[in-house]
């Protein structure tokens, strides 16, 4: 079964004379250990998508469907989706977007804090997430201290903190070097392949 599954999903900003068709009706779907490349020039709606596909912000049509739970079909389904998202979606954004006055072993344990755990369990499993991704010796750094590449990392941690089945990444590589975005972007492949995950980068 598809992770992710999207049909004919739209979005128009404004009306009349004024409206903006960011996206034209889009389907796509997304397996288990899959990572999906979005590419496209700059204003065509990349963006727009990610944030339709995670209800930030809803589109104008479409049905999106997650783990086989229908979140909207033309209009909300009443399903909880800031519960539905805290739990099942990981979004890392172009900047990093980490609190800059917690460390990044903080940062990591705030997001499973959200969903219930306890401060010695969240903090163990935080540190675990940073090994993995190559950056447990910088656990108590602050943001501000850390590298480009170490800072997105710490935010992917943040992102699969809840084990997310569906993992959305807006640019993630576009505030690093090639050689560090490409690291950024190998880690993304990992963790779709390790741990199952549906992965949109764009
Ligand atoms: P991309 O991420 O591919 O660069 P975007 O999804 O950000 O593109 O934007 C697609 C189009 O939608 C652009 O023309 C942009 O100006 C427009 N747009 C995006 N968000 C809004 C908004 N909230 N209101 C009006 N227009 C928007
Ligand atoms: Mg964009």
């Amino acid at each position: 079964m598809a992770v992710l599954e999207i049909h004919n999903v739209s979005q128009t900003f404004g009306h009349g004379e004024m409206a903006v068709h960011a996206l034209k009706p889009t389907s796509l779907s997304v397996e288990a250990g899959e990572l999906v490349a979005l590419l496209g020039p700059s204003g065509s709606g990349k963006s727009t998508l990610l944030l339709a596909i995670s209800l930030i912000q809803p589109p104008t049509t479409g049905r999106i469907v997650i783990d086989g739970q229908t979140l909207y079909d033309d209009g909300p389904t009443g399903v909880d989706v800031r519960a539905f998202r805290r739990r099942k979606i990981g979004f890392i954004f172009q900047q990093h977007n980490l609190i800059p006055f917690l460390s990044a072993q903080e940062n990591v344990a705030l997001m499973l804090q959200l969903n219930g755990a306890g401060g010695r369990e969240a903090a163990r499993r935080a540190k675990e997430l940073l090994g993995y991704l190559e950056v447990g010796h910088r656990a108590d750094s602050l943001p501000a201290n850390l590298s480009g590449g170490e800072q997105q990392r710490v935010a992917i941690g943040r992102a699969l903190a809840n084990d997310p089945t569906l993992i959305l990444a807006d640019e993630p590589t576009a505030a690093l070097d090639t050689d560090r975005g490409t690291k950024v972007m190998a880690m993304l492949r990992k963790i779709a392949r390790e741990r199952r995950s549906a992965v949109i980068a764009v």
